[in-house]
């Protein structure tokens, strides 16, 4: 697949040279003796940048979310986010299958609720309903084409959740891409939530991972489950390696892919198989089709050497990540011009 340029996800990206060095020279142990020094000093690495107590290494996005949601809730409690997002939409019925919770959907816009939203669907105290334990966002939202909250708004939901004592976790599986377009810092965030879940393996470029952050006995528990769940992994180090790589390494450029996604927009704008496209905020590009399927028009790209996503019937999209060179951009610039 090397001679694609392939937009299908941020989760493509192979690790660089530097990366693979970094991960051969790494220092193992077995992690659930909790011997493995790269994998302790990622996740403290990890939660002193966001001011947290403590972390925990996962193999997945899905892992760390479902983890936190089983720590926060109790069987029979419901749990409010967006109807777009990842836990509820792509996370096989997880909140059902490991906490045994019910969810209420909020219409958000683009993915991202509001602080009225939530106060209205928390459920009153009364034994007919699910008691109303807990509250997700997803920044920046998937579904919701890269979509980023605002701080205040963050900040509205947050003094509901202290209000109504429920706990407050954000899916972050691309939090670093909202951090540098809103300019805002891990500081912040790790201030105002519960817990955090970052993914390694998107736009930051492990080849496997993601951290859970938040209190000491938060991540008591939470290792705990991750046993249970079977995420405990042993000389783990080889791929914590990667991690501190990325964080240390991989934030920063992370302004090209979101300035790559504007050069890609600009080339859609006005063009004749294009019929709307979603505001870019970071770098997922979402846009509707006209007069062509999304699949025949993926299809026409891919003999192009081209790959991009048919989400929805009319809906196309588009990822950037580290492995999308300037001049991969300006290829696929030139073939849309072309089409
Ligand atoms: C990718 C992603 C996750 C986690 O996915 P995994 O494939 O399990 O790592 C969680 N939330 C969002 C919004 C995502 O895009």
């Amino acid at each position: 697949m090397n001679t694609y340029i392939d937009f299908r996800s941020d989760t493509v990206t192979r690790p660089s040279p530097a990366m693979l060095d970094t991960m051969m020279q790494a220092r193992v142990g077995d992690d659930v003796f909790g011997e493995d020094p790269s994998v302790n000093e990622l996740e403290s690495l990890a939660a002193s940048m966001f001011g947290m107590e403590a972390a925990l290494f996962c193999p997945s996005g899905t892992m760390t979310n479902q983890i936190a949601i089983k720590c926060h809730t109790q069987p029979g409690d419901e749990v409010i986010c967006d109807a777009d997002a990842h836990i509820y939409q792509y996370e096989g019925g997880g909140i059902a299958f490991n906490s045994g919770c019910s969810v209420k959907l909020l219409s958000g816009d683009r993915g991202r609720i509001n602080a009225e939203q939530v106060r209205q669907a928390i459920q009153p105290d009364d034994v007919h309903r699910a008691r109303t334990s807990l509250v997700c966002v997803e920044n920046t939202s998937n579904r919701g084409g890269g979509s980023c909250y605002e701080w205040e708004a963050l900040e509205k939901i947050k003094q509901v959740c202290a209000e109504h004592h429920l706990a407050f976790h954000i899916d972050g599986a691309r939090l670093f891409n909202a951090m540098v377009a809103k300019g805002q810092s891990p500081q912040q965030y790790g201030a105002l939530f519960d817990s955090i879940s970052i993914c390694l393996s998107k736009s930051l470029g492990c080849p496997v991972g993601s951290i859970l952050l938040g209190s000491k006995s938060f991540i008591k528990q939470a290792r705990r489950i991750r046993k249970v769940l079977g995420g405990g992994m042993r000389q783990a180090g080889f791929l914590a390696a990667a991690g501190i790589y990325a964080l240390t390494n991989n934030i920063d450029r992370l302004q090209k892919d979101h300035e790559h996604a504007r050069l890609i927009e600009a080339a859609l704008e006005n063009k004749p198989f294009v019929a709307s496209i979603l505001p870019i905020e970071t770098n997922i590009i979402i846009f509707e089709t006209k007069g062509i399927t999304a699949k025949e028009l993926v299809e026409k790209l891919k003999q192009h050497q081209i790959l991009g996503y048919a989400i929805a019937p009319y809906r196309v999209r588009l990822v950037l990540h580290l492995d999308i060179t300037e001049a991969m951009v300006a290829r696929t610039i030139e073939v849309l011009n072309a089409l």
